[in-house]
C-alpha cells in the first residue's frame, strides 16, 4: 500500500477501555496466589447485583456459558421448544442445541431489532418452555407486552449487550426469570472474556451456582476455608466449568466502576450522530422509543437502497479504504449453515432477519475515541456519494 492511499484516521468499530486501573486490579490475585474464582469474584458479583438491582449476580466464563448454565438450571430437554431471536449472536439459539432442545426463531421488527410480542405470539406451542429476548446493541425488548403474549412462560433475557440498559427506569437483567451478560471486548465492559448471570429466584440461583462448578455440593472456597479439610464435595448433577477467575473478575471490578461514564459518554455521542446523520436520505439512524435507557453497545443503522444502486457491501468497503471500520449488525440464524441444514430454513422463512443482516451496518462508537474521530466518520458518510 502506498502512503498516499492510505486514510488519514483509522477508526476502529470497538475497542476496549481497559489500562492503568485495570494493570494495577490484577496485581493483588497475581501475588496473593488465588487466581480462579474466590474473592474477586464475590465482590465482582455483589457489586453487579447492586447496579442491576438483583439478589443474585453469578459469574460465568461468558455469556454463552451463563445462557446455558440458565436453561440447563431450568431443566430444559430434549422435546422442549425454546424461543429465540431471528435475528441475534449464533450463541443465543445454540445454547439450547445444547440442551437438546429446539430453538424455534421468532422474526424481529426492522426499526428496534429486537422480538416483539407480534413476532413472538405465532411461535408458541404447548412445547414451549421458555422465551429468550435479547436486547440487542444494548436496546431492551418491549418486556411488557411481550410478557402478555408469554403468559406463564419463563423469559430469559440475553443481556450481552445490555449492561447499563434500561427498560422504564429498571436495569436489564432483572426484566425476566433470569438474565446473562457478556463481557467479551466487543461489549461496554469487558474482562477479556467473561459473563454474568443474574435472576430474583433463589432456588435457580443456587442450581446455577452448583452447576457452573461441576455439579458440586460445596465451593472449593468453602473448602479451602472451612475448618473441616476432609470435606469433598459430593456430585448429584453433571455439572460444567464454568467459572471465572480472580484475575478477571479484578478487571471486571475496575470496569463496573466506569459503567456509568462509559453509558454517558456513549450516549452523548449516539446523540450526535442521530442529529448529524439523520439528513442523509439512504442512512437510517438507529431508533430509541421513548421510556428506553440504549447502552450503545453498537450503533447501527440501516442502509437503504439508493438511485446509484450501489449495496451496503461496497459502501461498507469504501469506508474500510477511507480508514472507517464497520461491520454488519448480526448475524440471521436461520441463514447459518447448520440451521439452514439441520432446519431446512430458506431465507424467507424470516424476511425480516434476511433484510437486517442485509442492510444494516455498525458504525464506529466507543469510549477510546475522540472528538475528531466521530467528526471524521460523519464528514465521510456525508461526504460518500451512494
Ligand atoms: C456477544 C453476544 C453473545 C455472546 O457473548 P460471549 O460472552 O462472547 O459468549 C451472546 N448473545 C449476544 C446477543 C451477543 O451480542
Amino acid at each position: 500500500m502506498t502512503t498516499d492511499n492510505s486514510p488519514k484516521r483509522q477508526v476502529s468499530i470497538a475497542l476496549p477501555s481497559t489500562g492503568d486501573d485495570e494493570w494495577k486490579a490484577v496485581r493483588e490475585p497475581l501475588s496473593n496466589g488465588w487466581l480462579t474464582q474466590g474473592p474477586k469474584v464475590a465482590q465482582f458479583e455483589k457489586n453487579f447485583a447492586g447496579r442491576h438491582e438483583v439478589t443474585h449476580a453469578i459469574a460465568t466464563s461468558s455469556c454463552t456459558t451463563g445462557l446455558h448454565l440458565i436453561l440447563s438450571a431450568m431443566g430444559i430437554g430434549p422435546g422442549d421448544e425454546v424461543i429465540v431471536p431471528a435475528f441475534t449472536w449464533v450463541s443465543t439459539a445454540n445454547v439450547v442445541l445444547y440442551c437438546g432442545a429446539t430453538p424455534v426463531l421468532a422474526d424481529v421488527d426492522p426499526h428496534t431489532y429486537n422480538v416483539t410480542a407480534e413476532t413472538i405470539r405465532p411461535r408458541i406451542t404447548v412445547r414451549t418452555k421458555a422465551i429468550v429476548v435479547v436486547h440487542l446493541f444494548g436496546l431492551c425488548a418491549d418486556i411488557e407486552s411481550i410478557k402478555k403474549v408469554a403468559g406463564d412462560l419463563p423469559i430469559i433475557e440475553d443481556a450481552a449487550c445490555a449492561i447499563g440498559s434500561s427498560y422504564f427506569g429498571k436495569p436489564a437483567g432483572g426484566l425476566g426469570l433470569a438474565a446473562a451478560f457478556s463481557f467479551h471486548p466487543r461489549k461496554i465492559v469487558t474482562t477479556g472474556e467473561g459473563g454474568m448471570v443474574t435472576t430474583q429466584s433463589d432456588v435457580l440461583a443456587e442450581k446455577m451456582v452448583q452447576l457452573r462448578n461441576h455439579g458440586a455440593s460445596i465451593s472449593e472456597e468453602q473448602r479451602h476455608r472451612g475448618p473441616q479439610p476432609y470435606l469433598l464435595a459430593d456430585f448429584n448433577l453433571i455439572g460444567f466449568n464454568y467459572r471465572l477467575t480472580d484475575v478477571q473478575a479484578a478487571i471486571g471490578i475496575v470496569q463496573l466502576e466506569k459503567l456509568e461514564h462509559f453509558i454517558k459518554e456513549r450516549n452523548h455521542w449516539a446523540d450526535f450522530y442521530q442529529r448529524e446523520l439523520k439528513e442523509i436520505e439512504w442512512l437510517r439512524v438507529p431508533a430509541v422509543p421513548p421510556g428506553y435507557g440504549h447502552g450503545w453497545q453498537s450503533f447501527v443503522c440501516w442502509v437503504g437502497e439508493t438511485k446509484l444502486r450501489q449495496s451496503r457491501n461496497e459502501l461498507m468497503a469504501l469506508l474500510q479504504k477511507k480508514g472507517i471500520s464497520t461491520r454488519p449488525g448480526t448475524h440471521a440464524i436461520h441463514q447459518l449453515g447448520v440451521y439452514r441444514e439441520r432446519f431446512g430454513f430458506v431465507p424467507e422463512d424470516y424476511p425480516v432477519a434476511r433484510d437486517c443482516e442485509k442492510f444494516s451496518m455498525a458504525i464506529p462508537l466507543h469510549n477510546r475515541m475522540s472528538d475528531e474521530d466521530y467528526r471524521y466518520v460523519i464528514s465521510v458518510l456525508k461526504s460518500v456519494r451512494y
